[in-house]
């Protein structure tokens, strides 16, 4: 078991949390027509870089989205922040 880091409520089981995606990552603009590899280079490449990764999580506890940098190699967790903050 790995304990992550909510910014909202504090240290809770793994089993709490969920993988939204790798912050930073910018969706289409749909306001505009998208173009099919678009959608596609978003939908499903992946960076999976090795060592500091930033990525988006949901504690389903208490509903709220953050950004958590971690080891994508260790898997130590290096921090959270509230994404409502503004941050990302
Ligand atoms: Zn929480």
């Amino acid at each position: 078991m790995q304990v992550f880091p909510c910014p909202y409520c504090g240290p809770r089981n793994e089993t709490e949390f969920r993988y939204i995606a790798a912050a930073g990552k910018t969706r289409p603009d749909t306001t505009q027509p998208v173009q099919d590899q678009d959608w596609a280079r978003y939908l499903y490449r992946q960076r999976n870089e090795k060592g500091a990764v930033r990525e988006v999580w949901m504690h389903l506890t208490c509903g709220e989205l953050f950004v958590m940098e971690r080891d994508s190699v260790t898997m130590e967790v290096l921090g959270s922040t509230a994404l409502r903050d503004g941050v990302e």
